[in-house]
């Protein structure tokens, strides 16, 4: 469960370098400023936040202008799902010197690279928006690798017109993945955890992470989370994992990497799309790579189409959450998860049985 290290410390103040660049068959259209606006201070605002305060993100742009690559994008060859070698490593290298008489990159715990949208394909056809994490292999710029990096491409825009508010989720997310989370998504798409987690979606309405994400973090500790491994029935009192302090996160070990996570989620902090505040419920597999389901969301309601019609929220899991007089069974591993009652407002009372 703890994150490797090579990743970027994901508490304290951890310093953003932000890079916009633009190519000779894409020049940056208006100022680069303009770009970096379109995602602080909402990024450090959301991680702020979702931390309790925990992670002090703070971005930088030390370059207040377009730096301009020496080749056409098109050279680079970069499609969505491009792997590091050869086009990454040649742009990173390229980024490199061109930025490098100007920026010290020892001083940064992480790079945006936010690229001209103008670059590239448009989002509505291929998100090509990627991250490089605890890559020691790639090129080294003042002594330190370049290993977690962020590429920003395009612009997040449906159409729906809440560019203006929601358009920056991505940067929040690529950045999950620098401070060493996977890809919750699948290649079925947001069906294994819905709008539960950014890592899952990040597109539409404000999200948060997982409690199970937030203490891999180091965001909550391990007194808030209790765990129920032992035969027997116990029941815990949860509070809402979009307020600081309290119990927030159940686990329900099944084996040395995989079990169950109980959370409450409602509709406050970075939740905005919560239309049906209670229990989550969520295997969790730690074992299963980025991108192949390493977590599923327990649907309390199956089929039932889900309680929003929010712009790219996954409606179906909208109210997935367990609500009192409500339980979740696993037959198999002899367990059974109840929602006992909603308690002093927002806490739920949750009882676990294991045989
Ligand atoms: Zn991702």
């Amino acid at each position: 469960m703890p994150t490797p290290p090579g990743y970027t410390p994901s508490t304290g103040e951890v310093s953003a370098l932000n890079l916009m660049i633009d190519f000779p068959d894409a020049e940056g259209e208006g100022p680069a400023l303009d770009r970096l606006a379109e995602f602080f201070p909402q990024t450090s605002e959301w991680f702020t936040t979702s931390s309790y305060g925990r992670l002090d993100y703070r971005p930088h742009a030390p370059v207040d202008e377009w730096l301009r690559m020496p080749k056409p994008f098109t050279a680079y060859g970069i499609e969505r799902g491009s792997p590091y070698e050869p086009g990454y490593r040649e742009l990173v290298e390229d980024l490199v010197e061109v930025a490098d008489p100007v920026v010290d990159f020892a001083a940064y715990d992480l790079v945006n690279v936010l690229v001209t949208p103008n670059a590239g394909p448009s989002a509505l056809d291929t998100v090509l928006s990627v991250t490089f994490s605890g890559n020691d292999e790639a090129p080294h710029a003042d002594g330190v690798p370049l290993a977690n990096t962020s590429f920003v491409y395009s612009r997040q825009d449906d159409g729906s017109g809440s560019y203006e508010e929601t358009g920056y989720r991505v940067l929040p997310h690529e950045n999950g993945h620098v401070f060493g989370l996977p890809d919750l998504y699948t290649a079925e798409g947001g069906g294994a955890v819905g709008h539960w987690d950014i890592m899952s979606e990040d597109w539409g309405a404000n999200n948060d992470f997982l409690g199970w994400h937030k203490w891999k973090l180091g965001w909550l500790d391990n007194e808030q989370v209790r765990c129920a491994s032992a035969p027997g029935t116990v029941e815990y009192l949860l509070t809402p994992l979009a307020e600081p302090g309290g119990p927030k996160l159940a686990i329900v070990p099944l084996t040395e990497d995989s079990g169950y996570a109980i959370e409450v989620r409602t509709r406050a902090g970075n939740d905005e799309a919560v239309c049906r505040p209670g229990v989550l419920i969520y295997r969790v597999a730690s074992g299963v790579d980025t991108g192949q389901g390493p977590i599923a969301v327990a649907d309390s309601a199956r089929g039932s189409g889900g309680c929003t019609r929010s712009p790219n929220v996954h409606a179906e899991l909208s109210d997935a959450t367990y609500r009192p007089g409500q339980s979740f069974g696993d037959r198999r591993h002899g367990l059974s998860i109840s929602v006992v009652a909603e308690e002093d407002g927002d806490a739920y009372r949750v009882r676990v049985t294991r045989s």
